[in-house]
């Protein structure tokens, strides 16, 4: 169970909400909304193998799965752009050889930042797979479709920060799979657009809070 594999989807999953995360993985429970909906329609379009084509001299792969076996990790990328670079890596039969770039699409670029560090570390986890796989140094980059545009990711310049990270991350996500726990909600936790608020109820107490309260209130008496 230490051991036990992790999908890339679900790191973002924990970031955005660890409760969130663990009502999928651990609770089984699954509820939809519209900005749930809208992503997955948007990622139909692009996670579609039959649509992999050649554009501009590039090779362009959808829907491709991707895992290393050192980090336990497995998933899919959204697109891999392949330019021809004599430098780079083989990915095929062919002798050709290719210099990779993931392309991860995201539906709403972020307001005050050129992109969220949840969707970076989702990235970054795809670069990681897929550098294991085709043996290379991928670039990385971000497509936000409302405003049309890349946004490069510094994933290789901040290569050990954002590893320390992620093994931290998955060090908490394999122990809270071990021991069959959902993790609480967090405290100052966003929820407005959540598609699980019917199900997790953020604003209702829990009786443990509520005691805390009063017993809380009780000590103010004293
Ligand atoms: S409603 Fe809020 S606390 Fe509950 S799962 Fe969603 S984001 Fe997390």
């Amino acid at each position: 169970m230490d051991n036990v594999s992790i999908a890339i989807r679900s790191i973002q999953h924990y970031l955005y909400c660890p409760h969130r995360w663990g009502l999928v993985e651990i609770g089984r429970v699954w509820a939809e909304n519209y900005f749930v909906t809208k992503a997955q329609l948007m990622h139909e379009r692009v996670h579609n193998p039959e649509s992999s084509y050649i554009s501009r001299g590039k090779k362009v792969f959808t829907d491709l799965w991707v895992y290393n076996d050192d980090l336990g990790l497995y998933g899919k990328t959204d697109c891999i752009e392949a330019t021809p670079d004599k430098d780079g890596c083989t990915v095929d039969d062919s002798c050709e050889k290719y210099k990779l770039c993931i392309v991860e699409y995201k539906p709403t670029a972020p307001q005050n930042q050129n992109f969220n560090f949840d969707d970076s570390m989702q990235v970054f986890a795809q670069k990681l797979c897929t550098d294991y796989v085709f043996n290379c140094d991928c670039d990385t980059v971000i497509y936000y479709a409302d405003i049309k545009k890349r946004v490069k990711l510094p994933l290789r310049e901040k290569q050990e920060e954002y590893l320390i990270a992620l093994e931290d991350i998955l060090e908490k996500m394999r122990q809270y799979l071990k021991n069959g726990k959902i993790p609480e909600k967090p405290k100052r936790q966003k929820c407005s657009g959540c598609s699980f608020k019917d199900v997790c109820m953020p604003r209702i107490k829990t009786p443990i809070s509520i005691r805390r309260e009063i017993e809380e209130l009780a000590e103010d008496r004293v």
